[in-house]
């Protein structure tokens, strides 16, 4: 666009007195003649984190963003000196950074935070979850849960999420609209689900779906979200992956998360989750593996060649008490690891720097070791190695040129980042979303000075509300039956 722009200017200002301008001047030839590209934004930092392959750090940088791709990286004398902006986003005590990536969520859940706490995972699923679900959750509920959710992932940092929730269409229509990048599944469940009678049910509409979304937005990516392999078995697990591999996208699914899973596993399957998925060749495409709090010796290594993305969520298995995932484990063999925060009705926000934070903690205690899972690589899982777990490595998680323009700026002038002798400590071990500044997804600016631009937060808010006080009489006029 640039070039071809640069073209029309010259040939009708210029009247073919000059030619065309070759489309790629270095920035020595800019620095020489003084003339700057135009691109769509620039943002500044006094500290740049890029969490590219060599982890390189920028002192007073910057990036500039053009069509919605980084097309420049450096200092900001550098970067200013060769490009002009459309808009600038000022650094001054700011960080840059990519974007956090949420690998494993159930968004519209925000609506039903705190409906019930501090209960086991198959009490809490089948007693509360479940049979709310099936009586509150429609098309609304999805829209407006969905709507609050992006809403508090955006506040956070969040540019990226993997979704797994009923009425997929919907939550795409929220997320085309906010602005976000998202992974978002069909739900295959073998039961009657808000949108589906049964798992073969569930099956068809997944298929229409992902037939609707596939190459629409290149910020969604739609897929299938079998829920578990309690809740499905081998056949519909095998069909599910067959047709993912037809429509040629990933699937995300709840992997190894409990102890009842383990057993049940072994009761029906006479094998360890991740055993018998390998057994039923449900690795034969792109998975996306949320918990794997308890896998087997040699189940870590299938993960590894099966190249399984595997997301961590500490809060959730913390609250639910499912177990420490051996994440450092996990690692070392060269599993690929990002974070998530699961739904908020188990966490109960969406707020990644808890879960960056948590994480590190709770693999520092679990083995009694204070080296293990060091703060930069707990950073790289909420980010770039993140990315690579949802398989978006490619284009996004890190700040590197030729990548989509998915980067956050963040506050350091609290007092909380007073002093400040190591950025990376600070984002892991002291940041809070409320620290988060400027959003930007795809080149667009979604938040900026801490305005969200992209929902009406007062109308969500207002729609939350209403709903939340619909769910509260009803489930108060149920418990007096
Ligand atoms: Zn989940």
């Amino acid at each position: 666009m640039k070039t071809i722009k640069h073209c029309f200017i010259w040939i009708f200002l210029l009247i073919g007195l000059q030619a065309c301008e070759p489309p790629a001047a270095t920035d020595d030839e800019h620095a020489a003649t003084g003339q700057r590209d135009q691109v769509d934004l620039i943002i500044a930092g006094d500290t740049v984190v890029t969490m590219d392959a060599a982890r390189t750090i920028i002192d007073n940088g910057a990036v500039a963003v053009d069509d919605g791709v980084i097309v420049a990286i450096g200092t900001a004398a550098i970067i200013t000196a060769n490009y002009s902006a459309k808009q600038t986003l000022a650094g001054e005590n700011r960080v840059v950074m990519p974007g956090l990536v949420n690998g494993h969520s159930h968004a519209a859940m925000t609506l039903l935070r705190g409906v019930a706490d501090d209960l086991a995972l198959m009490d809490w699923l089948n007693n509360y979850i479940f049979p709310a679900e099936v009586e509150f959750v429609d098309a609304e509920f999805v829209r407006i849960g969905t709507e609050l959710a992006c809403w508090e992932m955006i506040r956070g940092g969040t540019t990226t999420f993997v979704d797994m929730y009923y009425f997929p269409d919907t939550i795409a229509e929220v997320v085309d609209r906010c602005g976000m990048r998202a992974l978002i599944s069909a739900t295959i469940i073998d039961q009657r689900s808000p949108d589906a009678e049964s798992a073969p049910d569930a099956l068809r509409k997944g298929i229409e779906f992902i037939g609707r979304w596939k190459g629409r937005n290149s910020r969604i990516t739609p897929i299938f979200g079998p829920h578990a392999n309690y809740t499905l078995n081998a056949n519909q697990l095998r069909a599910t992956r067959q047709a993912a591999i037809e429509l040629g996208v990933p699937i995300s699914i709840h992997i190894s998360e409990s102890p009842f899973e383990l057993q049940y596993s072994q009761d029906t399957f006479g094998k360890t989750s991740i055993e018998m998925y390998e057994e039923i060749g449900f690795f034969d495409g792109p998975t996306i593996a949320a918990h794997v709090v308890w896998p087997t010796e040699a189940e870590i290594p299938i993960l590894v060649e099966r190249k399984v993305g595997v997301i961590h969520n500490p809060t959730s298995n913390m609250k639910i008490a499912s177990g420490i995932s051996p994440v450092a484990a996990m690692l070392d063999a060269g599993v690929r690891i990002g974070l998530g925060t699961d739904g908020a009705a188990s966490n109960n926000d969406l707020d990644l720097w808890e879960e960056m934070r948590l994480a590190a903690f709770l693999q520092k205690v679990d083995r009694m070791d204070p080296e293990v899972l060091p703060a930069i690589t707990v950073l790289s899982m909420a980010t770039s190695g993140g990315a690579e777990a949802i398989g978006l490595g490619d284009i996004i998680g890190s700040l590197e040129v030729g990548k989509r323009a998915d980067l956050i700026q963040v506050a350091f002038d609290d007092v909380h980042h007073i002093p400040t002798f190591d950025v990376v400590s600070h984002l892991v071990y002291v940041t809070d979303e409320q620290d988060v500044v400027s959003v930007i997804v795809d080149g667009n600016v979604l938040m900026r000075e801490r305005e969200i631009l992209t929902i009406d937060t007062d109308r969500v808010a207002s729609e939350a509300t209403a709903l939340a006080a619909r769910i509260r009489s009803a489930l108060a006029m149920r418990n007096r039956d």
